[in-house]
């Protein structure tokens, strides 16, 4: 098999790089609903990493002008868009999701670009009002330099478009590397992007397993910010690998988020949201409600709401029309859950529904039902670590103290979202929640135009609106005295 059964120029590109560089070493990337192979690309290493950096080292040197990001970033984001149907097949082939939710993921991403775009304007040198010591004081905002961009496989284009997005805006030049799993998208949406104008050296790529070349992005002396997505686990590791080298971090983690439902809030509303918020990408999401509390008072009754819609979501390939949820990425995801089930089984928990799913006997088709729990108690698994998976796991509170020291709890500060129609209330809760983002009546998670990141180990750094872009900028102050 070859990377010819795909038409993208770029994987022959890589091809052509391996050959060049000597690495034999290649790896198969699979659908995982069905297992079919979809294309094989070369482990390109540290070799191709370092190869990735030098020229996007050469490249960085050029610093393009404001006008000239801005132009790139709207052509990206409108070849996205024009692209949304095929790209969205692609993504749905290698991640598995529903292909409207993959369509959905290009515009999403598409809208990165579009919202740094019109950020480009505040980028411009700034002269200070204040002449403090007989000086003129101007405030630059230069690009760090080269960009390292590590992103995980639930969202191959969008978690991409959101450092991309940034890092271009803010004029850099990067090295993207897309988890080993979904390749594929990120690869056809860079040749879009190629095409769209932006110079391929700015657009530095490279596949393969990630230790080594994690190594070479975190170690190399032109690699100034590496900017990741992905566990907290690996987090640790980009930490401590770059630490020698003094480089700059943005890291967002892990999840965990709370989903509070207070005894006065839309019961209908809530669980709609809930079910749009849990089960996007089969619940493989970082922002997804893993903690659901619900007042005691109103806990049947929100049940009664949000039974049906789980019964009613159809498990699939994400190809087939009509399936609201696909595979698990892999046989790995798959025994995570299936793990926090049987924990929380164990230890009291209630099943009301799903949580019998025939295990995989191979790596791909690692179906999962929506599997609805109540009675969860923090000492279940499912309450200390993410699930990524379609489990709602339901805990059931009796005043507003103890809700928030509950959704407080533990190491994470990503998401968080509540319920209630009382506004003092919602303040007052948003005041004491310890989590970048917060949804009031919405399950929403980011959106491009605003900042989005974590509180506590879910990491540090904001991707989207201004604050996104100023993550790969170096601010220079100079001051001039007066003539
Ligand atoms: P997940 O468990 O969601 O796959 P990971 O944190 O393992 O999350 O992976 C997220 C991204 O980080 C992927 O692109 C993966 O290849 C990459 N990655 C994993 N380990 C390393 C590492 N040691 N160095 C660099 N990248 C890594």
């Amino acid at each position: 098999m070859t990377t010819a059964s795909l038409p993208i120029d770029l994987c022959a590109r890589l091809d052509r790089r391996a050959t060049e560089l000597g690495v034999t070493r290649r790896f198969v990337i699979r659908n995982p609903a069905t297992g079919e192979p979809l294309a094989e690309l070369p482990d390109l290493g540290a070799a191709g990493a370092r190869w990735a950096v030098d020229v996007a080292a050469q490249e960085a040197a050029n610093v393009p002008s404001i006008e000239q990001r801005r132009q790139w970033l709207s052509v990206i984001e409108q070849t996205l868009l024009d692209r949304r149907e095929s790209l969205g097949r692609l993504i749905t082939l290698e991640n598995g999701k529903p292909l409207p939710e993959a369509v959905a993921e290009v515009v999403y991403a598409a809208g990165f670009f579009g919202a740094a775009a019109a950020c480009c304007p505040e980028l411009a040198e700034a002269t200070l009002a204040e002449r403090a010591r007989g000086c003129a004081w101007r405030v630059r905002r230069r690009p760090a330099g080269v960009a390292a961009l590590i992103t995980p496989w639930n969202f191959p284009v969008a978690m991409m478009a959101k450092k991309l997005s940034g890092a271009l805006a803010a004029g850099c030049a990067v090295v993207m590397k897309p988890a080993e799993q979904t390749p594929l998208s990120l690869l056809v949406a860079i040749e879009a992007m190629l095409e769209a104008g932006v110079p391929a050296e700015r657009l530095g790529v490279v596949v393969g397993r990630p230790e080594p070349i994690g190594r070479v992005l975190c170690s190399h002396p032109a690699v100034r910010i590496v900017s990741f997505t992905g566990s907290t686990e690996v987090g640790r590791w980009l930490m401590a690998e770059t630490a020698p080298h003094v480089k700059r971090l943005a890291l967002e983690l892990g999840g965990n988020a709370p989903f509070i439902v207070f005894q006065d809030a839309d019961l209908a509303a809530a669980a709609d949201a809930l079910v749009a918020n849990k089960f996007r990408a089969g619940g493989q999401t970082c922002v997804c409600a893993n903690r659901v509390f619900v007042h005691e008072a109103i806990h049947d009754a929100f049940l009664d709401h949000l039974r049906p819609k789980l019964e009613a979501l159809r498990v699939g390939d994400g190809l087939e029309e009509g399936v609201d949820l696909g595979p698990l990425i892999d046989r790995k995801g798959w025994e995570k859950v299936d793990r926090h089930v049987r924990d929380a089984v164990a230890r009291g928990a209630r099943l009301l529904l799903g949580g019998d799913a025939p295990r995989p006997t191979q790596e791909w088709g690692a179906f999962y039902p929506p599997t609805l729990l109540t009675g969860i108690q923090p000492e279940m698994a499912v309450c200390q670590e993410e699930t990524f998976g379609p489990v709602v796991a339901i805990a059931s509170f009796r005043d507003e103290p103890a809700v928030l020291e509950a959704a407080n709890a533990g190491i994470h500060g990503l998401a968080a979202y509540l319920f209630t129609r009382d506004p003092a209330r919602a303040e007052r809760v948003v005041d004491q929640l310890t989590f970048g983002h917060v949804g009031v009546n919405t399950g929403t998670g980011p959106a491009p135009h605003a900042p989005f990141g974590g509180m506590k180990q879910s990491g540090f750094g904001r991707e989207g609106g201004l604050d996104g872009i100023l993550e790969f900028t170096d601010t220079q102050v100079v001051a001039t005295a007066d003539a």
